[in-house]
């Protein structure tokens, strides 16, 4: 006989034949994105599904009983993406004004609605882990600044030299932002392809996130980010926020957005879309298309999500000129960038 060993949890998952098929979205950022970038975010979010799927996965020791954790996942897919140069999160995130990096990042999970935040971090390589700290070892929900910076040294994250997560793409976005301030243009938007009268933002766009659904129906969300090129020094955007950067609740479901920050805190876009899924009975794909279209037509900033609905449907859906998106079904790594294209290669 073949005896295997479970938490209590699993095992009632098995006998009440409750189990979800895991699933682990991730986004690398909305926004004008440039072609010579395409690349390395599409292997970039590859890597962060490698980094973040074993987590995930019921575990072979316990003859594939055993759930992994959503937290788990997105946490490291997080932490994979914010130490890409490829993305506006960690190494390679954009710069202020003064043309320093200043990070900022939430985590939540949806049984209990647990969450951590963190902002105005410096020199700190996975500001993801510093939120997740704050979510298990203090009494607080979102701390910032100088005492969020003690507080992930205090837990263990190594103070990295100044200047150590600034790239040089990183400091020619700025140098062209403030090249367009000069020249009087309006830096809030710059007009995209797709219709001139929604404008977007100059700079790096890349935003990342990962929204998951293990086993047991667990929900989690994490998102990172540097912001937007050229901020005044202590702008804290919609990253960070519960409800507009991001959002989990095993109830409704998960969301993680990205873009102009101004507009979705405003809009506040992950709670819109919960909303959606709650009150109107939207799939997760209905939900997520109607609020980012309802937030461009509204407010004219543009953004975008991937959402994880309570069933483990998934939604994808921006305004923005591009956003990069992509999950694993079937040991095949589907993903896109552009509208109306979804991509598929061996994962
Ligand atoms: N939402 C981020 C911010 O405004 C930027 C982004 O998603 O690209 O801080």
């Amino acid at each position: 006989m073949h005896v295997v060993h479970c938490t209590k949890a699993a095992l009632h998952n098995l006998i009440s034949n409750t189990m979800t098929t895991p699933m682990l979205l991730v986004h690398g950022g909305a926004g004008d994105i440039s072609d010579a970038r395409v690349p390395g975010k599409t292997k970039g979010m590859k890597l962060a599904l490698k980094a973040g799927l074993p987590l995930l996965m019921p575990s072979p020791e316990c003859g594939g009983i055993e759930a992994g954790s959503a937290l788990d996942a997105v946490e490291a897919a997080v932490r994979a993406m914010e130490e890409d140069e490829n993305f506006n999160a960690g190494y390679g995130a954009c710069l202020n004004s003064d043309g320093n990096v200043e990070v900022e990042a939430s985590i939540m999970e949806g049984s209990r609605l647990q969450a951590g935040c963190v902002t105005l971090l410096h020199d700190i390589k996975y500001p993801i882990s510093v939120a997740r700290c704050v979510m298990e070892r203090t009494n607080h929900t979102f701390l910032g600044g100088e005492s969020a910076q003690k507080f992930a040294l205090a837990n263990g994250a190594e103070q990295l030299p100044a200047g150590s997560l600034v790239t040089q793409s990183a400091r020619d976005a700025l140098k062209q932002f403030k090249q367009q301030q000069s020249e009087g243009k309006d830096t809030t938007y710059a007009p995209t392809e797709l219709d001139k009268t929604i404008k977007e933002r100059p700079g790096e766009p890349g935003t990342v996130g990962a929204v998951a659904i293990d086993a047991k129906g667990n929900i989690a969300v994490a998102t990172s980010t540097g912001g937007i090129t050229g901020k005044v020094a202590g702008r804290i955007g919609d990253t960070p926020l519960l409800g507009c950067g991001t959002y989990a609740d095993n109830k409704w479901g998960g969301v993680s957005t990205t873009g102009h920050g101004e507009t979705i805190m405003r809009f506040n876009l992950a709670q819109k879309i919960i909303a959606n899924i709650r009150y109107c009975n939207m799939s997760a794909q209905e939900a997520t298309e109607v609020a980012c279209k309802e937030m461009t037509e509204r407010l004219g900033g543009t953004g975008g999500a991937i959402t994880i609905g309570p069933t483990g449907d998934i939604g994808v859906a921006w305004t923005s000129k591009r956003m990069g998106w992509g999950y694993v079904r079937n040991n095949e790594y589907i993903y896109g960038i552009d509208h109306g294209k979804v991509l598929k290669e061996p994962f």
